[in-house]
């Protein structure tokens, strides 16, 4: 893509600041020009179909009654039902909820998943609950949204603040709700409930995938190569795993309470055993040098991972960055100023959309096997993952090699291709 024209839309983006929603649109808008596509398409993929509010009252364990607002917006189901996780984060917003739907499309059409995009979210800070209190509002938001969620509509996961015993929680409401198991309603479960062996390792190991076609594209030898992650939590603990398997020095983790860094890497196995312990916070752990946030991200690493939330690769930080890759295990973790300086960098960007793809794919692997009632070994549901992600990268690189346009449009150019591909079949294009 040309620069001019991004810098139109970068203007055009940063007027709304940094609103998660404006900036897809803004990127689904250039990339529909791009290609080379009508306005139309792009009118036809702004706004998800269909999104829900609904509100949660919950008896507290003082005995008030409290209230809490969840969303879930629906994308578009063209190439299948919508799917997508669900985020308890005291941020949750309509826009974010929408944008983060948008994503879930275009990551499952690059990978060729029969998925549309999904996503939930409850504006919650689930640090604040009692366990029963959080049981509560896992359970009533499912019993909120089951009008519009089910195996061949709408399939929730997990994301930001939720894990398999939240999805536990509520496959059993939703059981409850219509009388009889329906596994395929939601991945992400705890295995005995019918959740697909690999499923909490996917993500990081997509990302590590990625990271590692991303060295052999710029010729980087992972077992001299240096890593700092921001985000501790399943994402970025399952990415320093197998970072660290692939002998590649994790020297830095952030996360919301501070940060540890050890310049000789630090020993992941070791703090891996840490947080299993029920300790919530990496950066409490006391064998590294304390580091914030600001300095981690300047550190001169190969690899950066944002692996935490939205736009936190901005227009101030992104001057300091020296990492030769950075890999979004995050959704939407750069802004479109900081995108803009680290393409004048020339920072090797695995795009979001691409790089957290691989829990998406298990969890597709998790409902196929649900939907068939027949359930694979953990090696082939890896294997089968490393095919989809390696057939997802080749794809953007070759968009990008062709366009001669960043990694970041090259997905988006990917994804859109493969819907427009759906609407034509469909009859929807003149
Ligand atoms: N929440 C994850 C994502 O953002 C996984 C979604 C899923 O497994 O459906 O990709």
């Amino acid at each position: 893509m040309g620069k001019e024209k991004y810098d139109k839309v970068e203007s055009d983006i940063m007027t709304h600041g940094h609103n998660p929603y404006d900036i897809v649109k803004g990127l689904l808008k250039e990339s529909v020009q791009s290609l080379g596509f009508h306005e139309n398409i792009y009118q036809m993929l702004k706004k998800p179909m269909r999104v829900f509010e609904v509100s949660i009252p919950i008896r507290m364990d003082d005995g008030r009654i409290e209230s809490f607002t969840g969303y879930r917006s629906q994308h578009i189901d063209i190439l299948g039902p919508t799917k997508g996780g669900i985020r308890f984060h005291p941020d949750v917003n309509l826009d974010e909820v929408k944008a983060l739907s948008i994503w879930m499309s275009l990551k499952s059409a690059i990978i060729d998943l029969p998925f549309g995009g999904g996503k939930g979210g409850v504006i919650v800070d689930p640090e604040k609950l009692t366990e029963r209190e959080l049981e509560l509002l896992s359970r009533n938001y499912i019993k909120k949204i089951t009008p519009i969620i089910g195996p061949q509509k709408d399939i929730p996961a997990p994301d930001v603040n939720t894990n398999p015993k939240v999805m536990g929680w509520m496959t059993d409401e939703f059981d409850q709700l219509r009388g009889y198991n329906i596994p395929g309603m939601l991945t992400g479960k705890p295995v005995v409930l019918g959740g697909s062996l690999g499923r909490l390792e996917a993500t990081g190991r997509g990302v590590v995938f990625t990271i590692r076609e991303a060295c052999r594209v710029l010729d980087i030898n992972m077992k001299e190569a240096t890593a700092a992650i921001q985000g501790f939590g399943n994402v970025g603990s399952m990415t320093a795993k197998f970072l660290h398997e692939l002998g590649v020095k994790v020297v830095a983790v952030t996360d919301a309470k501070g940060g540890i860094y050890k310049e000789e890497g630090l020993d992941i196995p070791d703090l891996l055993a840490f947080t299993n312990k029920g300790e919530n916070y990496a950066s409490k752990y006391e064998k590294a040098e304390p580091i914030t946030n600001k300095k981690m991200f300047a550190l001169p690493v190969d690899i950066l991972i944002p692996a935490a939330v939205e736009n936190q690769v901005t227009k101030e930080n992104a001057p300091t960055i020296q990492a030769k890759i950075l890999a979004e295990a995050a959704n939407g973790p750069t802004t479109p100023a900081g995108d803009q300086i680290l393409e004048q960098k020339g920072t090797f960007v695995i795009p979001d959309i691409l790089c957290n793809a691989g829990g998406v794919t298990v969890s597709y692997f998790e409902w196929v096997q649900n939907n068939m009632n027949y359930y694979w070994k953990v090696d082939e549901i890896n294997k089968q993952l490393e095919e989809k992600m390696l057939a997802g990268f080749e794809k953007v690189i070759q968009m990008r090699d062709e366009k001669g346009c960043r990694m970041r449009d090259a997905a988006y150019m990917v994804g859109i291709t493969q819907l427009v591909k759906a609407m034509d079949a469909r009859g929807w294009i003149g």
